[in-house]
């Protein structure tokens, strides 16, 4: 008990390297029964010449333990490798659920309730099947000794020795079974636990196991005094009777303290499993609230992230087609702000915004820039023999007239009120201007506008004017500009029309 967990140790491995049954059978009932033939074998091979040899009597009980035992052994070996289980049932039904001295954590909970009384009970009921399994084996020995030897004394004194050793047999026996299991009982404790169903009610019966323990031990020290007072090494009966007190003290004063550790052990043990148990339970039920916690907030927070995602993506999208819409519409507005319903060119706001920085651009690249203004001839004449909304057609088809005439990508066309049109001509001095002039003059001449059956003929007057890239124009002005295209064009229609007057800057 002192070396406990060298012991333990040492059984633990063998318990776990070999097999739990395997391990507890060394010292278990049927190793008990084990012991008859080795004790034929010492009767017949050792010769009792002395029959009050209290050394021989120790040393035939010690061979007969070790040979009983190693005789379990070797035959529980033996079954076990034939498939036999020459093993109470009790360890065959442990042995299908402890692997070396583990327990599988998925045996079912009333099952491991009875597993966990078993190994409870384990250590007592073995002590138990082993005292009176060898018993017998010892009382059959003396008899034995007797037919033998044909001396009661003799038998007798071979009797003292078997019950020395099978005290010191069904000791070992429970220390030996009690240190195999006890962390097998421990883990089936903790499972149970885990399991909600483990009530702690077992430690008494482990507690009661050691009081009978303790109470064999007690036996034992009895014999062993009276064995040793009445050897013959000690002659005299008051010796013997002084002999027989201090030891019974001795192992009296060793029995107490023995008790006492016996207690306190098992109350530790308790105490222990339960701190174990509570702190396992609490870090398991924290860990287990803390991690489950954790991944509902996780799965939670992954989710809003998801929707949060979907919906900025939703919301991006929304924005971009926004975007793309306003972008479109104002692009319409603009359009539309700066060009004339009717002949889809630009109107004269946009004239008014965009002629100064034409005049800007070619003054700063010192570029030629020349500017034509236009006027149909008599059109008043039109809508009034024709009506309006031929004058708005013959409107619109002399704007595709000078559309057909000038670079689209850099001279553009502004209607500059009813009937006047403005053209801006940039990288075009005014002789380019005055070309271009003449040729949609005598284009619109020459075209026949279709008004239902009937074709009618329009003309019209062009001023021209314009700077060259040298001219000093610093101080020209778009309205400077307009001023002298219109003056001009006015020369045009005094001049009798349809013609084109060209004034440089
Ligand atoms: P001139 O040769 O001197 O330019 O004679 P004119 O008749 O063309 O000149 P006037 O200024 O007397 O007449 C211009 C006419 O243009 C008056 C107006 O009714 C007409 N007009 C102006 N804007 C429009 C329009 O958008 N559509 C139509 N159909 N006629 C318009
Ligand atoms: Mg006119
Ligand atoms: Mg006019």
């Amino acid at each position: 008990m002192m070396s406990g967990n060298m012991i333990g140790k040492i059984f633990d491995f063998l318990a776990h390297k070999v097999c739990f049954t395997f391990a507890v059978s060394f010292f278990s009932t049927l190793g008990a029964t084990a012991a008859v033939p080795a004790l034929i074998f010492i009767v017949a091979t050792i010769p009792y010449e002395t029959p009050s040899d209290f050394h021989r009597d120790v040393a035939v009980c010690t061979t007969l333990i070790i040979l009983a035992a190693l005789t379990h052994y070797i035959l529980y070996g033996l079954g076990r490798l034939w498939g036999k289980k020459w093993e109470h049932r009790d360890l065959c039904m442990l042995n299908d659920h402890v692997t070396g001295s583990l327990l599988m954590k998925d045996i079912p909970t009333p099952e491991l309730r009875e597993i966990s009384s078993l190994m409870e009970r384990l250590p007592g009921k073995n002590l138990r099947m082993a005292m009176l399994l060898s018993l017998p084996v010892v009382i059959i020995g003396a008899v034995q000794h007797y037919v033998f030897t044909d001396n009661v004394i003799n038998a007798l004194y071979f009797f003292r020795g078997g019950v020395i050793a099978w005290i010191t047999y069904i000791t070992f026996t429970y220390i030996i079974t009690e240190l195999i299991t006890t962390n097998l009982r421990r883990s089936t404790r903790l499972i149970l636990a885990d399991r909600n169903a483990w009530e702690g009610a077992q430690n008494s019966t482990t507690l009661s196991i050691k009081f009978a323990f303790i109470i064999i031990l007690m036996i034992t020290s009895m014999v062993i005094t009276h064995g040793v007072s009445t050897s013959t090494v000690i002659e005299s009966t008051a010796k013997a009777v002084m002999v027989f007190w201090v030891l019974n003290l001795v192992v009296g004063v060793f029995m107490c303290v023995l008790v006492f550790l016996s207690i306190l052990i098992t109350l530790n043990e308790i105490e222990a499993t339960a701190t174990q148990l509570s702190e396992e339970k609490r870090a398991r039920f924290i860990s287990g609230s803390i991690d489950r916690e954790f991944v509902n907030t996780a799965m939670g927070l992954y989710r809003a992230a998801n929707k949060i995602i979907k919906y900025r993506d939703d919301l991006h999208n929304l924005n971009v087609n926004l975007e793309q819409k306003v972008r479109e519409r104002t692009e319409q507005i603009e359009l539309l702000s700066r060009t004339d319903p009717l002949t889809e060119c630009f109107n004269r706001g946009y004239l008014i915004e965009n002629l100064p920085q034409e005049i800007k651009k070619a003054r700063r690249y010192h570029r030629p820039f020349s500017l034509v203004m236009c006027d149909l001839d008599h059109f008043k004449e039109v809508n009034d023999t024709h009506g309006h909304q031929v004058g708005d057609q013959v409107l619109k088809e002399f704007v595709e007239c000078i559309r057909g005439a000038f670079r689209s990508d850099v001279d553009w066309v502004a209607r500059y009120g009813g009937e006047e049109f403005v053209i801006a001509l940039p990288e075009t001095d005014v002789g380019g201007g005055g070309i271009l002039a003449e040729r949609i003059r005598k284009s619109i001449e020459q075209r026949k506008i279709l008004v239902g059956a009937r074709e009618i003929n329009i003309t019209v007057s062009f001023g021209v004017t314009g700077f060259e890239p040298g001219t000093p124009t610093e101080r020209v002005s778009a309205e400077d500009l307009i001023r002298e295209a219109d003056r001009c064009l006015y020369q045009a229609k005094e001049e009798g029309r349809n013609r084109v007057v060209i004034c440089p800057l």
